[in-house]
């Protein structure tokens, strides 16, 4: 399958790791748009939300609950953090795993843009 995050699941293209194990990779955005910024991906492929089913379930509590994990490991929880999900053209979808950015480190901006 022709999808990039596929490829850095298998480690087909090199990343910057955050967090892995068996449900869950967390590895840096290559341009970031904040201090910090990660994409938190299943390790299943979903190309976006609308193909969600409920035995995806577990991916997805899996995710939040990494997300939680490691944003309180890098002291970014009490300040706080944003965590987005674009969905097709009009939010900027260009790669087609589902994916939850992770931006914190700086004031984010209501709404975004
Ligand atoms: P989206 O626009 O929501 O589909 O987000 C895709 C994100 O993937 C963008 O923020 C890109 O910077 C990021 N991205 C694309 N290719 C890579 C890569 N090889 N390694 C890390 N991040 C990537
Ligand atoms: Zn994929």
């Amino acid at each position: 399958m022709d999808c990039i995050f596929c490829k850095i699941i298998n480690k087909e293209i090199p990343s910057k790791i955050i967090y892995e194990d068996d449900n869950i990779l967390i590895f840096e955005d290559i341009n970031p748009q904040a201090p910090f910024h990660a994409l938190a991906i299943p390790k299943i492929h979903v190309p976006t939300v609308l193909e969600l089913k409920a035995e995806h379930s577990n991916y997805l509590f899996k995710a939040f609950e990494t997300i939680s994990k490691v944003m309180k490991e890098k002291g970014y929880s009490e300040d706080g953090f944003r965590v987005v999900l674009n969905t097709n053209r009009a939010a900027g979808q260009t790669v087609f795993h589902i994916h939850f950015h992770v931006l914190a480190g700086r004031l984010l901006m209501w709404p975004p843009g």
